[in-house]
């Protein structure tokens, strides 16, 4: 048994163990995809309730160390946040139990600012997403799909990013976002790990039927929104990590959006 053993180690010796090489992060740049939470972070305009934070502890402590510490509540939706498919698909995933392949995945950015600033209610269309696929390639299975529209320039003012600030009505807004052609094309036929955008929904606003929505979450697929900074990211090539708070049971919830964008050598 002994001699058995210092066989299997002498030929592990000679094979060598394998390379692994460290993962490098001195060849990446990160970007920051996520608003800041705050008192002016924007909510659906029928939202009972925004986020809150409460100090409850801030200086010194009579044992003489400083010592700060806060609570907060906030709303799933609303900031930079994901959503899970059980936000619009009976059975579907929450938000602590999506897998962490469909949330940390390659990016591609699908740029349709020009277009949104000639119409504000612009939808990403199947021909937007073929045309993109002829200049950059196919979008592969397991991308992440992030719709840059220029919108999150506009945040947080809520009557130029939702079209209307009047609380408790949201039936005049307007911003643009994804085409239910575009999103089935994307979800059901690419099989994409996710897909956002720098605006309120991946519906776009004047939308009343949230298709975009159960489309996405038929298929199993998680959105993100209300992202920042699409601008500073390569078409192709960076890395997305959305990170949602892992509630128990969650329809998605606050995420911290980040890009690992690799620097060129
Ligand atoms: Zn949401």
């Amino acid at each position: 048994m002994r001699y058995a053993l210092v066989v299997v180690i002498a030929a592990l010796g000679c094979a060598g163990a394998p390379e692994v090489p460290p993962v490098d992060l001195s060849r990446v740049e990160f970007v920051d995809l996520s608003h800041a939470l705050d008192s002016a972070t924007l909510y659906w305009p029928t939202s009972p309730s925004r986020f809150r934070l409460e100090r409850l502890a801030y200086g010194p402590t009579p044992a003489g160390f400083f010592y700060a510490a806060n609570t907060f509540a906030a709303p799933e939706h609303g900031g930079t946040h994901l959503d899970a498919p059980i936000h619009f698909h009976a059975g579907g995933l929450t938000a602590d139990r999506l897998p962490l392949e469909r949330l940390i995945a390659p990016a591609v950015v699908i740029d349709v600012a020009a277009r949104a600033a000639a119409d504000p209610d612009y939808r990403l269309t199947t021909g937007d997403v073929e045309a993109f696929a002829r200049a950059h390639g196919p979008i592969a299975a397991g991308s992440i799909v992030l719709l840059r529209t220029g919108w999150s320039a506009r945040w947080p003012d809520a009557k130029r990013y939702l079209g209307d600030d009047r609380p408790g009505d949201a039936s005049n807004l307007h911003f643009p976002s994804f085409g239910a052609d575009a999103a089935r094309l994307l979800v059901e036929e690419r099989r994409v790990a996710a897909i956002g955008a720098d605006v309120a929904s991946i519906d776009y606003g004047p939308s009343t039927d949230f298709v975009v929505h159960r489309i996405a979450a038929a298929a199993g697929v998680p959105g993100l929104e209300n992202l920042t900074n699409l601008d500073r990211l390569p078409v192709t090539g960076a890395v997305v990590a959305a990170l949602p708070l892992k509630i128990a049971g969650g329809s998605g919830g606050p995420a911290r959006v980040v890009a690992f964008v690799p620097i060129p050598r």
